[in-house]
């Protein structure tokens, strides 16, 4: 047996159970697997299953393993200092932790100067934990997303959340923000919420995208 694809398979159960008791089609929901912390080989074991796409936390360990594996696709779900903006843009796929104006102001030079399209996500922290995980909240949104909208090179993805635990309601007041938004902007934006422990609550609230890491890869090193 091969604890990976065990894993995997359990993984897409979860994903499947959960999308029918809320009605939902299960390929509506994408399972991004977040391999930071975890070695090059089992990456590799992943790709052999399909996935082409991983999320990693930390700038320099996605760059490694970015350019150990150039045939798959790492996209940033941590943390981004104005400093690390040039790699990160040149080595990430994809950027999902923009949080504040000076990031995005930063970014938006860069994939001009470097002619780098990149796909991004708002970071949205609608609790007020910005010192733990980051992003952003109220009017922060309305900035970088009236930033953003019009990017030639950045294209304006959706939202990614990483609600704190004990606040039930958390997914659905994401999904709310997503779809005012939706509206507002007149544009489908996705939704990335949901980890190993809350995939079902956030799949139930409307997540376009969650980020499995330990119950995908197992424990991290
Ligand atoms: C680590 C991490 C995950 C995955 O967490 P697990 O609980 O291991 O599934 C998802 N999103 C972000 C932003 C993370 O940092």
């Amino acid at each position: 047996m091969n604890p990976l694809s065990d894993r995997v398979q359990a993984l897409r159960q979860r994903i499947q159970r959960a999308c029918e008791a809320c009605g939902r089609n299960s390929d509506s929901v994408e399972l991004l697997p977040v391999s930071k912390r975890q070695p090059p080989l089992l990456i590799r074991h992943a790709a052999e299953l399909g996935f082409r796409t991983f999320g990693e936390n930390y700038v320099q360990e996605g760059i490694g393993k970015a350019q150990e594996m150039p045939d798959l696709h790492f996209v940033l779900i941590g943390p981004l200092q104005r400093n690390k903006a040039k790699p990160a843009l040149e080595h990430f796929q994809e950027i999902m932790t923009i949080d504040r104006p000076e990031l995005a102001l930063r970014l938006q030079q860069l994939s001009a100067e470097l002619g780098l399209a990149r796909r991004v996500w708002v970071q949205v922290d609608l609790w007020g934990e910005t010192t733990k995980w980051g992003g952003c909240s109220g009017s922060g949104i309305d900035a970088l997303l009236r930033m953003l909208a019009g990017d030639p090179g950045l294209t304006l993805h959706g939202f990614m959340a990483i609600p704190p635990p004990g606040i039930p309601q958390a997914f659905s007041e994401l999904a709310a923000m997503r779809d005012t938004w939706q509206q507002k902007l007149g544009r489908s934006l996705r939704l990335s919420m949901g980890m190993s422990d809350d995939l079902e609550e956030a799949v139930t609230a409307g997540s376009d995208q969650v980020r499995i890491g330990t119950a995908f890869f197992g424990e991290r090193a």
